[in-house]
């Protein structure tokens, strides 16, 4: 049998030569540490899992839901937007469920990407973006995310005869794998640049109720212009720690929100009505968990990276996501010092490079781990003499 030619082209899932490593180590006695997914360990508030079981049982919930999700779903999803940015949204026109956000990023290339076309996605970024691009056939133009422009991708340096072929342009703030944050004038300049070449802006604001010592972050459609231009993914799955319950939406510009409903009624048939209720808590109830969540990651995070600066790092505290971005000792690529920190103190970690090529040189640390691990894993770096200015052999 053969497969596709996209199959074909498919990058190796990131996490899956990870895993394997991992199994292996285990196989041979080690208590792994993994500081490697992005998949948040704690349990889901309980008042939502309670509004999940109440209308589990309701049998009018047991069928097909509708394919743009529930009208009180979506109205939700508008009052929160009113509340948290001041974004007022048409329930009706403007929002649209998905199966968790990543169905949606992989979904909204079929609607707007022909062969040939190009994509603008950010380098390092989520998989998704480009994994996408290349099942509608087109191809990707990776921006790259430098620490120097603090990860945030130089517009004017893409060239004009890219921009014109681009339809669309991918970002996410506050960005996984970097931490980086985008302010209110960044998102301007990308306004202004989708109006000039007719760019739709995907804006994944996965993470942006995760940020911390009193940032908030800016929602994308709060920018002049963003609704004529753009459309911004977001999820349930982080601020709420619900991952496993595939909810999430899209949310702005009425043309691109219809396009996307359309594919998905071809395509997929909504979310578990107990779940788009249980939703519908999430968003409308106490937001004191999202609150209480993410100072269980600004802890973590104090703790890891005040213990890595001890080792000989120079990091500062990203305002936002459950992520480090960090340097790998010179004189190394990104997977010789992943394979090294799995070998020598069995802590598990992402090298950057899986992000993309401008990810080289970089690991990226998942806050997602007690921190009692977190304190052993740094021992154990201790112990075994991982440090950033590994000494040279000249120094010996
Ligand atoms: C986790 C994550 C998502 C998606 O999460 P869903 O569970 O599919 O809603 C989207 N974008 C980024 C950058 C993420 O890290």
């Amino acid at each position: 049998m053969e497969t596709a030619q996209r199959i074909k082209k498919l990058p190796p899932y990131l996490f899956a030569e990870i895993d394997r490593k991992m199994a292996r180590a285990r196989a041979e006695g080690v208590d792994v540490i993994s500081l490697g997914i992005g998949d948040p360990d704690r349990p889901t508030p309980t008042h939502i899992i309670d509004k999940l079981a109440e209308e589990a049982y309701n049998p009018a919930n047991h069928r097909y839901p509708s394919y743009e999700g529930l009208r009180e779903f979506r109205a939700a999803v508008a009052g929160w937007y009113a509340r948290r940015f001041g974004v007022e949204l048409d329930p009706d026109t403007e929002v649209v469920s998905l199966i968790g956000s990543k169905e949606g990023i992989a979904h909204i290339s079929l609607c707007f990407v022909d062969p040939g076309d190009v994509n603008l996605i950010p380098d390092p970024g989520y998989p998704v973006y480009g994994v996408g691009t290349l099942f509608a056939g087109g191809e990707s133009y990776r921006m790259p995310l430098l620490e120097k422009n603090g990860y945030l991708p130089q517009l004017r340096d893409i060239p004009a005869e890219v921009a014109k072929k681009a339809r669309l342009m991918f970002l996410n703030y506050p960005n996984n794998p970097t931490g980086a944050v985008a302010d209110r004038r960044f998102f301007e300049e990308v306004v202004a640049f989708a109006r000039e070449y007719e760019i739709i802006v995907c804006h994944d604001a996965a993470y942006s109720e995760l940020t911390f010592d009193g940032y908030r972050a800016p929602s994308f459609l709060e920018t002049p212009g963003a609704r004529e231009v753009g459309i911004e993914f977001h999820s349930l799955s982080k601020p709420f720690n619900m991952t496993g319950w595939r909810i999430g939406w899209a949310a702005g510009n009425p043309f691109v929100i219809e396009a996307l409903g359309r594919i998905k009624t071809n395509i997929d048939s909504g979310v578990f009505q107990a779940i788009q209720y249980a939703g519908i808590e999430a968003l409308n109830g106490s937001q004191e968990s999202v609150k209480e969540i993410s100072e269980v990651y600004r802890r973590r995070r104090d703790l890891m990276v005040d213990g890595l600066n001890a080792l000989g790092w120079r990091l500062e505290k990203p305002k936002g996501t459950f992520y480090l971005w960090c340097p790998v000792p010179a004189g190394m690529t990104a997977t010789e010092f992943t394979a090294m920190l799995l070998e020598k103190a069995g802590v598990v970690v992402v090298p950057g490079n899986g992000y993309g090529t401008y990810g080289e040189g970089y690991f990226r640390i998942s806050l997602c781990l007690e921190e009692d691990r977190i304190r052993e894993a740094l021992r154990r770096m201790e112990e075994s003499g991982i440090r950033f200015n590994l000494p040279t052999r000249a120094a010996f």
